[in-house]
């Protein structure tokens, strides 16, 4: 495959200042999507891009939390009778989630206008500066918010997250055919791999393929777009998550070394 084809330069997102939107997706939840879209976004921020992240799950924000920031509240100001809203800024990065914005220990009940309000506010209401990529955590599934971002800003191309679970591949496969749409039509950069395998912390060359092996990589063959990596289901992953400090961070890891590589394959595609 020719992953320079796919992408045709896209210069022009409809947010100002920003060169490319990443969208990160999967057709089920809790593959890995919101793991996928920091560690990758800090990897792109590692090769000396200015990047941003918005997390656009709306139903269960996790991006304030893999940051460290559960208690952030960006500055917003009124100008003009217009809203300003200031991205947070970590480990170099512009962050703005859903998250910040609503009560973590309520649920939120919104319907489908409100939550596209919503997002399309953290896109054009945000100072986002000069970005060369503008990564987007969305939600599981191909629903509003799939929708309203793919219709509002011209997505440079999305990738898609899997486990080697065929519950996950056959999500992953109308996740991949809802963005080949054409009224939708947003390239597909490729597939991740995540949770390819499990390696237990103390016996390091050692790989259970517990979810099945390989079938993210043959889902990339099937429908002949990019193969971006595997990622192997590893305790420093969720720790690092959890902890606010996301395992790219770590020189030492072999995650930094994949996420590094899954970085350049997208830069390859813009
Ligand atoms: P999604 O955004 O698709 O719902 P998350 O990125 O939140 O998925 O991941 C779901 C859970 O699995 C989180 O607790 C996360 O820390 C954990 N996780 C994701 N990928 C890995 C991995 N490769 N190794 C270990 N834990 C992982
Ligand atoms: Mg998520």
């Amino acid at each position: 495959v020719n992953m320079t084809s796919r992408v045709t330069s896209q210069k022009n997102t409809g947010v100002p200042g920003v060169k490319n939107i990443i969208a990160v997706a999967s057709g089920k939840g809790g593959v890995g999507k919101s793991t996928v879209s920091v560690n990758l976004a800090l990897a792109l921020s590692k090769t000396g891009a200015k990047v941003g992240l918005i997390d656009a799950d709306i139903y269960g924000p996790s991006i304030p939390i893999m940051f460290g920031l559960e208690n952030e509240r960006p500055k917003a100001t009124q100008e003009n009778g217009k809203t300003r809203i200031e991205p947070i800024e970590k480990f170099g990065i512009k962050l703005l989630s859903i998250g910040f914005f609503t009560d973590p220990n309520q649920p939120v009940p919104w319907r489908g206008p409100m939550v596209s309000t919503a997002v399309k506010q953290l896109f054009n209401d945000a100072d986002w500066g000069e970005l060369d990529y503008l990564v987007v955590d969305l939600p599981p599934g191909t629903g509003d918010i799939h929708i309203t971002v793919t219709q509002s800003f011209p997505v440079t191309g999305a990738v898609i997250v899997t486990t080697p679970q065929n519950v996950a591949l056959a999500d992953a496969k109308k996740g991949i055919g809802m963005f080949m749409m054409p009224a939708i039509n947003v390239p597909i950069m490729g597939v991740v791999e995540n949770m390819a395998y499990f390696t237990p912390e103390e016996l390091p060359d050692n790989k259970y393929y517990i979810f099945g092996q390989g079938g993210g990589k043959k889902l990339a063959e099937i429908l002949d777009v990019p193969f971006l990596g595997e990622i192997p289901l590893i305790k420093g992953i969720s720790d690092s998550g959890d902890a606010g400090r996301p395992i790219v961070l770590d020189e030492d890891s072999v995650m930094t070394t994949a996420f590094m590589e899954m970085a350049r394959r997208v830069a390859q595609q813009v």
